[in-house]
C-alpha cells in the first residue's frame, strides 16, 4: 500500500494519504485547509485518483480541507452519521467499509472526545487511524463538544484495544514529534487509558485536566460543519470603509494604521492577523498579543469563514506583506481592512508588548 503521513505544524495535525499503488485509488484522512496546496499537489504528482476524504471527527482546532479537495478531485467526503454536519457525501457508521483498490478501511465508532468520533481500521495493512480518541500516551480532551470520559474509555477499550497488539496506531495529533505507536504499546504504556487504569480513575484524570480552549474553535466548528466552506468568495471589490479606526492610505493606496493608533484600540474589537511565516511569528521580534498566525500564502483560504464586516488588521515584519494581504482581503470583499504601518519593526521600536514562542497545551 502507498502510505504518507503528513503534518500541519500550526495545529500539530496529522493527515494520512493511503492508496493502492496499482489501481491508483486513494483516500485522505483528516486534511487541513491550509495544507490544501500541499495535499492536492501530492495527489497529482503521484497520479492518484482521490475517492474519499475522511474525517475522524468534527475538529475544533483546525478547519478541514475536505470541501476544497472534494471540489478539486470529485472525491466523496465522509463523516460519521452522528457528527451532526450537513455537508458530507457519505455518512458512515460502525462496520461500514470503504474500498480503495485492493484495500479496505473499516469504520469503528469511538465516541467520547466528540459523539461523532470514528477510528478507521485497515486490516490488511494492520493499521488503525484513531483520530483524537487515542493519542500517543494520551487521548483527546472530553471537556467540550459534548465530550464524555466514560464513553471514551469504553470506545478505546472496546474498539481499539480489541485489535491485535501489533497494529500500528496513527493518531490525529502529536505535540511532541512522535509519529506512531502500536496497540500493544498503548495498552501497556498509555498513562490515562492503559490496561492498568480503571474507568473511574480515567474519569477522574480527565476531570482534573485544565486545558485552555482551542484558539480556532469559534472558526473551526462552524466551518467544519460545512466541510470547511462557509460561503462562496465574492467576486466584486467592495469599497473600503474607514469608520473603525484612523486609517490612512499609503502612496500606493494601501489602507494603513500606525502602531500608536493600534495600541490605543480596545482589544478584542479587531481581528489581528499576522501574515508572516511560523518561524518569524515565534521568533526574535515576537508578535502582537492576541494576533493569530495566518501566513500570506494561506490567507484567502483561512479568511473564508471570517465576517466581511468586522475589522481585520494585517501585520508582518515591515508592512510589505501585510499591505499585500490587506489588498487581497479588500478584493475578496472585506470591508474594513488595514495593514499595520511599519509592521513589527515599528511596534518594537515603540517597545510595545509582544508575545514570543509557541502556544502550547493543546490536545485534540
Ligand atoms: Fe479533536
Amino acid at each position: 500500500m502507498l502510505f504518507r503521513q503528513l503534518f500541519d505544524q500550526e495545529s500539530s495535525t496529522y493527515s494520512y494519504l493511503l492508496a493502492d499503488p496499482q489501481t491508483r485509488e486513494a483516500l485522505l484522512i483528516d486534511p487541513v485547509l491550509e495544507q490544501f496546496g500541499r495535499d492536492s499537489t501530492l495527489v497529482e504528482e503521484l497520479g492518484l485518483r482521490l475517492l474519499y476524504v475522511l474525517e475522524t471527527h468534527v475538529h475544533a482546532d483546525h478547519v478541514t480541507g475536505s470541501g476544497l479537495l472534494r471540489e478539486r478531485f470529485g472525491a466523496q467526503s465522509v463523516v460519521s452519521e452522528r457528527a451532526g454536519v450537513v455537508c458530507p457525501d457519505l455518512q458512515v457508521k460502525q462496520g461500514d467499509v470503504l474500498q480503495f483498490g485492493r484495500h479496505v478501511l473499516e469504520v469503528r465508532e469511538t465516541p467520547g472526545h466528540t459523539p461523532g468520533c470514528l477510528a478507521y481500521v485497515c486490516l490488511d495493512a494492520r493499521m488503525v487511524f484513531t483520530g483524537d480518541a487515542l493519542l500517543i500516551r494520551a487521548c483527546g480532551r472530553t471537556d467540550f463538544q459534548h465530550g464524555d470520559a466514560s464513553a471514551l474509555y469504553r470506545s478505546v477499550h472496546g474498539q481499539i484495544f480489541s485489535l491485535p497488539d501489533d497494529f500500528s496506531v496513527y493518531p490525529g495529533h502529536d505535540y511532541k514529534g512522535r509519529t506512531m505507536s502500536t496497540v500493544g504499546e498503548e495498552k501497556s504504556l498509555n498513562p490515562r487509558l492503559g490496561l492498568h487504569k480503571s474507568q473511574d480513575a480515567f474519569i477522574e484524570t480527565m476531570r482534573e485536566l485544565q486545558l485552555p480552549h482551542p484558539r480556532k474553535i469559534a472558526i473551526a466548528l462552524p466551518a467544519n460543519a460545512r466541510c470547511g466552506i462557509l460561503q462562496p468568495m465574492p467576486d466584486t471589490v467592495s469599497e473600503l470603509l474607514h469608520d473603525w479606526a484612523a486609517i490612512e492610505l499609503s502612496p500606493v493606496d494601501v489602507p494603513e494604521l500606525d502602531v500608536e493608533q493600534l495600541s490605543q484600540l480596545p482589544s478584542g474589537d479587531v481581528r489581528l492577523v499576522d501574515v508572516r511565516e511560523p518561524d518569524e511569528y515565534r521568533g526574535e521580534l515576537g508578535h502582537v498579543v492576541g494576533s493569530q498566525l495566518v501566513p500570506l500564502s494561506t490567507l484567502l483560504a483561512s479568511a473564508r469563514p471570517w465576517s466581511k464586516d468586522a475589522p481585520v488588521l494585517l501585520i508582518c515584519r515591515s508592512g510589505g506583506r501585510s499591505g499585500k494581504a490587506a489588498l487581497q482581503l479588500a478584493a475578496a470583499g472585506f470591508k474594513r481592512v488595514a495593514s499595520l504601518k511599519g509592521g513589527m519593526l515599528a511596534w518594537q521600536a515603540r517597545a510595545l508588548p509582544v508575545e514570543r514562542g509557541y502556544i502550547e497545551a493543546r490536545q485534540g
